[in-house]
């Protein structure tokens, strides 16, 4: 490979693994030149070396899923390409459940694919044997077969895909340590290595366990951890033969593969072990890690009763080896927020290999294209918090999440680690009074509050968990007298400057150049009119604008603004979220229990919806704001977060004489389904625009000042469009929806459910999700269509509805 380092070039990657290499062939695919890949090393010597190598095709959603076909369809034709041998093989795989439980969400996974065009089999144990004959299959109750996916050597792969880049003009070194990155006027602009300097136009870090530190080097978060991981192999196994597809054992934490005539058996243990926490051996190059034959027995045990034959042939080789793990088992990919064209490509949790086709080209696209080609939130870097790179919320974290692959992958699942990092400051005093906390971006949130009896834990399962009934009775708080709920976490961006109004009228859709006092929802948009933004901006004076985003969204959302706001603009954002606790009153009672408690006249005349002005409650000054989430009567109080109890005291204590109760995030989530309120990142994101999503009442087209993705909406409104988001309510109130499930119309698939939930009030599961049709979706396409919506393989009639639900004309709201 090549010897004297350029001086400049256009990209430089660090790290060659099997992901850098992807990055590196796509790019050079894509017909950039000058693109250079550096590896301390030698490819491959990180993690990528001793993978076992299953490529697996079914994930989460829908994006990811179609990432990891892309990969399978990549390395099927690589060696065609390339003529280096890949070791690709398809030969299936089969992933069993000795549950009930695991089988229904084996199913629900099954429903899933269906939407996604993926070939899935449901099969029973007498199949499964038949495919496996080695197994023994007493306990298994059913499992799913996919005949497309395979398995690859994770080495070959790699260097055919280096030698596919290098075909094509990529240059390759090995043993080049990059040492730190160079960076000027906020943008990346080379990198400084042992062997000298190379100026670039984009820099991307791919160095595998090895990016938080180099993340760290330059102000970068890269949240993740280093673990070790197990496998054994066997001596030659006996009537083993070669073409058996993949096994997944997920309720015994273990995966089987036929290896050159043995048997790989790997774990996905539930109390994993970090490694290296403070920082990777120097010298660290085809690693392997010290034998733990004690945490890795509980897993043969379990494989030796699944394969008996298991017991009668030696183990040849016991494999501990390193991988990076991050906090929620999500890979990180982009931009980063804190350095200009610096790309994370990082953290893929045991799944580099059937990942890195699939990332490399959405990356390589990004790079070229200059945004994400598709939406990739579920592994953007920029859902990642600042405070997730501690070393010791890292080490806790990462402990549970290896496990996390293989097990139940619960509705509602919590973390268990690591909890108790962010708490609002009426976090105890919700405690007391029996909240149940998620977490979401480390903040601890009250998502249910226990009652009639109920202990405050999650007890979970497919169908109606045991909070069932306690969000129900919160849901019918909000609705029929009055409820609090601490949205305190909710992100809160402050806009400050002579140019605020001008940056943000370029930035949203909706018209925000309103007098002080008015709150405008609106979306920002990209200028192919996908929504990348969904919040509200309050005037709070002539220069001073609030922006309240989700809790998970805070740090894209400043991203977005700051990089919107032009270099010689007087226009400044900054995150202001915890200086603001923030308490919503809900409900058809909030008026009356918000007037008693703040002695202000709350009515219609002195205080109309989407009007926000500053109350007096407690000792406390609060600015209160006429909005809702949940589609009732009701005020958000931004309350300074020293005031927070005081405040919350002063409700809670007349709170009796009005009905009110504690409420959590479920049910808000239940009220705003069937209010048909959208969520960014389920039911709208960079891929969906205004017309697509029925949120065209937020936008103003003809407003007098000219909005990133105005153009791309005239243009799609002239055409017209291909997908319709719209509401549906299952006919039976017993099926649950969660999110995924494929709607069906007149029998045939056309999109699925982006979010669902129960709605207490109307009595059913009501869901979100996109009609697509491609030779268009109007209001007369939606109405003729007969609905069916696919549970677990069921399918359950359902009702279609372009208006919400729940008080379709908004009069509550209004009240
Ligand atoms: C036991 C085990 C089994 C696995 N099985 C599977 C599987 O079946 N399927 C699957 O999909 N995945 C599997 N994986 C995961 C997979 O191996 C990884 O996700 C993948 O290899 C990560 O690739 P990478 O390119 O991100 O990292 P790496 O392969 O670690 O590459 C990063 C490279 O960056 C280099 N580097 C670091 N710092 C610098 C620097 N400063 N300058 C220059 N270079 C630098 C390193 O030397 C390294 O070569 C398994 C992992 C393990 C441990």
């Amino acid at each position: 490979m090549t010897k004297s380092l350029p001086s400049h070039v256009r990209v430089v990657i660090v790290g060659g693994g099997v992901v850098g290499c992807s990055i590196a062939y796509h790019l050079a695919k894509l017909g950039w030149s000058e693109v250079v890949l550096l590896e301390r090393k030698k490819l491959t010597s990180g993690t990528t070396w001793h993978a076992a190598g299953l490529i697996g095709q079914l994930r989460a959603t829908l994006n990811m899923t179609r990432l990891a076909q892309y990969t399978a369809g990549l390395y099927a034709g690589l060696e065609a390409e390339t003529g280096m041998a890949t070791g690709w093989k398809q030969r299936g795989s089969i992933s069993l459940a000795t549950t009930r439980e695991r089988l229904q969400e084996l199913l629900r996974g099954a429903s899933m694919a269906k939407t996604f065009g993926l070939e899935i089999h449901e099969v029973g144990p007498a199949d499964i044997k038949k495919r496996w004959p080695l197994l023994n299959v007493a306990d298994v109750v059913g499992g799913v077969f996919l005949p497309k996916d395979g398995q690859t050597n994770p080495v070959d792969t790699t260097m055919a895909l280096a030698k596919g880049a290098t075909m094509r003009g990529a240059k390759i070194f090995e043993g080049t340590k990059v040492t730190s990155i160079k960076s000027s006027r906020g943008r990346a602009s080379g990198v400084v290595t042992e062997r000298g300097d190379i100026e670039a136009e984009h820099v991307v870090i791919a160095t595998g366990l090895w990016s938080r530190w180099l993340g760290k080097s330059c102000g970068v978060n890269i949240p993740l951890q280093a673990c070790e991981h197990f496998y054994i192999v066997t001596e030659d196994f006996p009537g083993l033969s070669a073409d058996l597809p993949v096994l997944r054992d997920p309720d015994h934490c273990a995966y089987f593969k036929e290896d050159a005539g043995k048997l790989l058996c790997g774990a996905f243990e539930p109390n994993a072990k970090p490694w290296a926490v403070d920082g990777i051996p120097e010298d660290f190059e085809f690693g392997e890690l010290q034998e733990d034959f004690d945490h890795f027995a509980p897993i043969l045990e379990s494989a030796m009763r699944r394969i008996p034959a298991l017991e009668q042939v030696g183990i040849r080789k016991f494999f501990n080896g390193p991988e990076s793990f991050t906090p929620d088992v999500r890979y990180m990919l982009g931009e980063t927020p804190e350095m200009k064209r610096l790309y994370v490509a990082s953290g893929f949790n045991s799944t580099g290999i059937q990942s890195a086709g699939g990332a490399g080209k959405v990356l390589a696209e990004w790079i070229v294209g200059g945004h994400a080609p598709m939406d990739l939130w579920d592994v953007d870097i920029r859902r990642m918090q600042r405070f997730q790179t501690n070393k010791r919320y890292l080490a806790e974290r990462v402990s549970e999440s290896l496990g996390l692959l293989y097990a139940m992958h619960w509705p509602y699942r919590q973390y268990e680690s690591a909890r108790g990092a962010r708490t609002s400051a009426l976090y105890e005093r919700l405690a007391e009074r029996g909240a149940c906390f998620g977490e979401t971006a480390g903040w601890e949130r009250a998502n249910w509050f226990a009652s009639n009896g109920i202990e405050p834990h999650y007890v979970y399962s497919y169908g109606r968990q045991n909070w069932f009934s306690c969000a129900a009775a919160e849901h019918r708080a909000v609705r029929e007298a009055v409820a609090l709920f601490d949205q305190s976490s909710f992100s809160k961006i402050l806009v400050k400057g002579r140019d605020a109004e001008r940056v943000l009228q370029g930035v949203c859709a909706n018209d925000v150049a309103v007098p002080v006092g008015r709150i405008v929802y609106t979306q920002w948009l990209n200028a192919r009119g996908g929504i990348e933004a969904d919040l509200t901006v309050t005037r709070l004076a002539e220069t001073e604008f609030m922006v309240v985003t989700s809790t998970v969204c805070g740090v894209r959302d400043l991203d977005w603004l700051q990089r919107h706001i032009p270099d010689e603009s007087h226009a400044f954002a900054v995150d202001v979220t915890s200086g603001y606790a923030m308490l919503s009153v809900m409900g058809p009672r909030s008026r009356a229990l918000l007037e008693k408690v703040s002695g202000d006249d709350l009515s219609n005349a002195a205080f109309p919806f989407g009007s926000s002005r500053e109350i007096e409650i407690g000792y406390a000054r609060v600015r209160a704001a006429r909005i809702t989430y949940v589609g009732e009567l009701g005020w958000e109080l931004y309350v300074p977060t020293e005031f927070a109890r005081n405040v919350f005291d002063a409700i809670v204590n007349v709170g009796d004489g009005f009905g009110l109760k504690l409420a959590g995030m479920h049910a808000m989530d239940s009220c705003r389904m069937e209010k048909a309120y959208r969520s960014w990142g389920h039911d709208i994101a960079d891929e969906d625009t205004p017309l697509e999503a029925g949120l065209m009442f937020a936008v103003k087209l003809d407003k007098n000042v000219d909005f990133l993705g105005r153009e791309a909406l005239l243009r799609q409104r002239e055409k017209g469009i291909a997908k319709r988001l719209v509401q549906f309510a299952l006919d039976d109130p017993e099926p649950l929806l969660y999110h995924n499930e494929p709607i069906w119309r007149d029998g045939r698939i056309v999109g699925r459910i982006t979010s669902g939930a129960y709605g207490h009030h109307v009595g059913r599961s009501v869901g979100l999700g996109y009609l697509q049709n491609d030779s268009g979706v109007d209001a007369s396409y939606v109405k003729e269509g007969r609905y069916e919506i696919e549970v677990a393989g069921a399918r359950h009639a359902a009702r279609a509805s372009l208006e919400p639900l729940y008080d379709p004309k908004g009069a509550r709201i209004k009240s």
